[in-house]
């Protein structure tokens, strides 16, 4: 068994399509952020062409790791050459594997598919290695343990390229091994709490000196637009400890302990409370009923998504008053009121969000730069609750931080409840 912080895992991704910059190289990144959970770290990426260039690249790294895993090139396909290059580079024979065989004929049967002779290779395995099932696909994959490699001491992952196959496969079939391999459980685990309305600068004024106090932990900081992850790693000890000390300080800022987004605790707040949510979005475009309606689940609390981004479409639809908006501006709190209350009005929810906003480039002025935008959370018989935010971003990011402050206020306004 290898210590954890010792163990060198390479990841070779195959595939023309990741260096002709036709699919964007996601595994990395997947990878990277799967196996640090497990107290892991990928030491070196590679990525190759289909076909031959796998064989270099895997020789030398199985001088290098404890464990590679490589990703692609066991389709039907000519160039998917990984199982039989890996297998000859390995010096192992390659032999049909008869439960292999019989998953890749259920499989096509299940559709009502004919099995072509091609096909047949994918149920062909290294003699002696595990075929690791692929509910998803026809691609099994594969993992060699180092005792049966005979050129060094290195563990063989082969694993299907697309993401749905392939991160299933990890969690079923791969993280356990490495676990194994590493001695993982004994030494780390990861917690990553998630939060919002405070930044980094906030940490390092407060809780990253007594975070680097906690013996045994590990601790990191990553920003999102509107959020940020602290990541703890330590035993389940030193946990405790780095939780305690932070949510002592950040409490209310807390999103959530177990990785979930902000929609997800929204959705799941408002199950809990019977309660229905609406949404009247002008300068968001719908990206908050989008992102709420990601949540499996969602159907049970949210119940209209307008997006009223003319004048008289809030006027029609929501009942917002055209002289307030020819008085007052369609950016203002009248009018972000207004829409949240006509939306609680037509669709009967308990809860609903208004937003206004300037997007830009254009149409900001030096009393409403671009980036201002106002959020109101109207509740039934409870009133309407107003704030003004400024976000100063391109488009896409101003979208997304407004969505942010928006959800957040009604985390809180729900978290009262
Ligand atoms: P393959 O198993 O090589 O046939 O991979 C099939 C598909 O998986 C590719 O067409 C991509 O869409 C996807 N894929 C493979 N490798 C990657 C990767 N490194 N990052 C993201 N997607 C990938
Ligand atoms: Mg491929």
């Amino acid at each position: 068994m290898l210590h954890s912080g010792h163990v060198r895992i390479e990841i070779i991704n195959t595939g023309t399509e990741l260096l002709l910059g036709n699919t964007l190289n996601t595994h990395g990144a997947w990878f990277g952020r799967e196996l640090f959970k497990l107290g892991l770290r990928i030491s070196r990426q590679t990525t190759v062409p289909d076909g031959d260039a796998i064989r270099d690249s895997l020789a030398e790294t199985l001088q290098r790791a404890d464990a590679v895993i490589v990703t692609g090139g066991l389709g039907p396909t000519s160039d998917d050459l990984t199982r039989e290059i890996t297998a000859e580079v390995l010096g192992l024979d390659l032999i049909t594997d008869e439960a292999a065989l019989r998953s890749l004929e259920n499989f096509f049967a299940l559709r009502g598919k004919p099995m072509v002779d091609a096909n047949l290779k994918q149920a062909l395995c290294p003699v002696g290695a595990d075929i690791l099932p692929n509910p998803n696909g026809t691609a099994p994959g594969i993992y060699v343990p180092p005792q049966l490699n005979r050129k060094s001491n290195c563990a063989v992952f082969l694993l299907p390229g697309p993401p749905r196959e392939l991160y299933p496969m990890y969690h079923q079939e791969v993280a356990p091994r490495l676990r194994a391999l590493a001695g993982v459980e004994a030494a780390h685990e990861a917690l990553v709490l998630k939060f919002t309305g405070i930044g980094e600068s906030d940490f390092h004024d407060g809780i990253d000196a007594k975070l680097a106090a906690v013996p045994g932990l590990e601790h990191g900081y990553c920003a999102h637009i509107g959020e940020l992850d602290l990541r703890l790693i330590g035993n389940r000890q030193a946990l405790e400890k780095g939780r305690e000390v932070t949510l002592d300080r950040f409490e209310p800022f807390l999103i959530s302990d177990d990785e979930s987004s902000l929609e997800k605790i929204i959705v799941s707040l408002l199950a809990k409370r019977r309660l229905k949510l609406a949404t009247a979005e002008s300068c968001t475009g719908g990206l908050i009923a989008n992102r709420i309606t990601d949540v499996p689940g969602s159907s049970e609390v949210f119940t209209h998504g307008f997006v009223t981004y003319a004048n008289a479409a809030k006027s029609d639809l929501l009942g917002v008053s055209p002289s307030d908006i020819e008085t007052q501006g369609a950016v203002s709190e009248t009018v972000a009121r207004q829409m949240a209350e006509g939306a609680l009005r037509v669709s009967g929810a308990d809860i609903a969000i208004g937003v206004t906003g300037i997007a830009g480039p254009s149409g900001g002025s030096d009393e409403k730069p671009v980036g201002t935008a106002w959020i109101a959370v109207a509740l039934q018989n409870e009133g309407t609750e107003s704030f003004k935010v400024f976000h100063p971003r391109n488009r896409k990011d101003f979208k997304l931080s407004v969505s942010q402050s928006a959800l957040e206020a009604v985390r809180r306004k729900l978290k009262e409840l």
